[in-house]
């Protein structure tokens, strides 16, 4: 006779929390997931559908860093720190600045490469179960340029990302518009990203998910986890806001931007901050395109949706609690103007969104077990790349919760590197 397989609890049913918790059911365990939030309506919510696989470089590097004084100058600029924040960030801005060096962007961006391999088959094993593989859109993002300057700037990554198996199509401003008539004429390149297709609903994504794992006997409960109790070295109690007491054999945090804040109850320590980013929907935008479409003088991204065309992007710093700045959002409208010369003014059904991305310093998330509790294991801090790697991180917590081997080395995204 076999033992029956261990009970798991999830706390956060975002993209990373349900497709850990399908990955685990899959794998024959009985899962229960915990959220204060319906599933898919916390950062997971609102991205730009990238399912952006070819995206290996780090977030912050080198290049990046020498733009970010300019940035700063702008309050809605694509990147922005609340002054009143910046003593609270100024210990994950000097790991970012250690994360600078050669070396670790390299080893960084190794690490990324191999967790994009099976990005989109993991994306296409959950979406085929839950009868919503008519999600995600197989088209590459166009990416465009206003110089010939601009786009050879982009030379370097392109070349690392052709060495890792990402290769990116280049092409002239005309050819780009044949493929979406939208651009303006003033586009002087494009390319393509080396491999990033999209999502027609972020949201819908993690709901389909959601309700495949319900079908399959999954648990979901609606609650904020107030505290993990541990006795003996191990997670034993969930106290939640208003529901009785879960016991625990085993736990898995995904809790996105709050991660960091139960590791800590654990006796885990992670440098995690809610990198803010906003988006606005313009469902009577006035513009056609067929694909998601990034401009290389701005982060963001413009992706045709269910709902309408989402420009979505930047990145504030001021902590979890702020308010949001919703001129945020509205200056992303500027930004993609400037490129479709058609686009319509926001009118009074756009709609706009702030979301958390759980971001760490060194562009890497957390997957694996806690050093300290023996039944935790995490998956949170995938920053501007959670929906891509979602599926592949609920295959890996699945993995290795069930004792299984990993098809790549873990020793990256372990917690205790902070
Ligand atoms: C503007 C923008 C654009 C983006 N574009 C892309 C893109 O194109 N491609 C891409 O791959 N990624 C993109 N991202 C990033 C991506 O959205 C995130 O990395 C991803 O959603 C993180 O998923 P998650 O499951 O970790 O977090 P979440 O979706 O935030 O889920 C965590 C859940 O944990 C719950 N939780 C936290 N603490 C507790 C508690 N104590 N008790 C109960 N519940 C708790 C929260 O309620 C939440 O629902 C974008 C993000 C933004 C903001």
């Amino acid at each position: 006779m076999t033992s029956p397989q261990p009970h798991i609890t999830v706390i956060g049913a975002g993209i990373i929390g349900m497709a850990t918790a399908a990955f685990l059911q899959r794998a024959g365990h009985q899962v229960t997931v915990v959220d204060r939030l319906p599933p898919g309506e916390g950062c997971s919510f609102g991205n730009a559908g990238g399912i952006a696989f070819g995206e290996i470089m780090p977030t912050i590097h080198p290049k990046i860093f020498t733009k970010i004084p300019g940035w700063l100058l702008d309050p809605l600029g694509p990147l922005t720190i609340r002054w009143r924040y910046l003593p609270k960030a100024l210990p994950w801005f000097l790991a970012a600045a250690r994360n600078t060096t050669s070396k670790r962007i390299a080893a960084i961006t190794a690490a990324r490469a191999a967790l994009g391999l099976r990005a989109v088959a993991d994306f296409e094993t959950l979406l085929k179960a839950a009868g919503s593989h008519d999600l995600m859109v197989y088209r590459e993002t166009l990416r465009v340029f206003d110089s010939k300057a601009q786009f050879e700037a982009e030379a370097e990554e392109r070349r690392v990302k052709a060495e890792h198996g990402f290769s990116c199509e280049v092409f002239s401003g005309d050819e780009a518009r044949e493929m979406e008539p939208a651009l303006s004429p003033h586009i002087s390149h494009g390319a393509f990203h080396g491999g990033w297709f999209f999502v027609k609903n972020p949201e819908r994504v993690v709901k389909s998910l959601a309700a495949e794992f319900l079908r399959q006997g999954g648990k979901i409960i609606q609650d904020d986890v107030a505290r993990i109790e541990v006795v003996d070295g191990k997670a034993k109690i969930l106290q939640l806001k208003t529901g009785a007491p879960i016991s625990l054999d085993r736990l898995v945090v995904c809790a996105g931007a709050y991660s960091h804040l139960l590791a800590k109850q654990l006796g885990d320590h992670a440098l995690l901050e809610a990198e803010r980013g906003y988006h606005i929907v313009l469902p009577n935008s006035g513009v056609s395109v067929s694909r998601s479409i990034t401009y290389a003088r701005t982060p963001g991204a413009a992706t045709p949706m269910e709902m309408g065309l989402r420009l979505a992007g930047t990145d504030e710093f001021a902590g979890l609690d702020a308010a949001p700045n919703y001129k945020r959002a509205d200056a992303l409208y500027k930004v993609f103007k400037q490129i479709f010369p058609n686009l319509n003014e926001p009118d009074e059904q756009a709609t706009r969104w702030m979301g958390r991305r759980p971001g760490t310093p060194d562009s890497l998330p957390v997957i694996g077990p806690s050093p300290r509790i023996s039944n935790v294991w995490y998956g949170f801090g995938h920053g501007h790349m959670g929906l891509t790697w979602g599926p592949t991180t609920g295959r890996l917590l699945a993995e290795m919760i069930s004792g299984k081997p990993q098809n790549i080395d873990m020793t990256a995204f372990r917690i205790d590197r902070f």
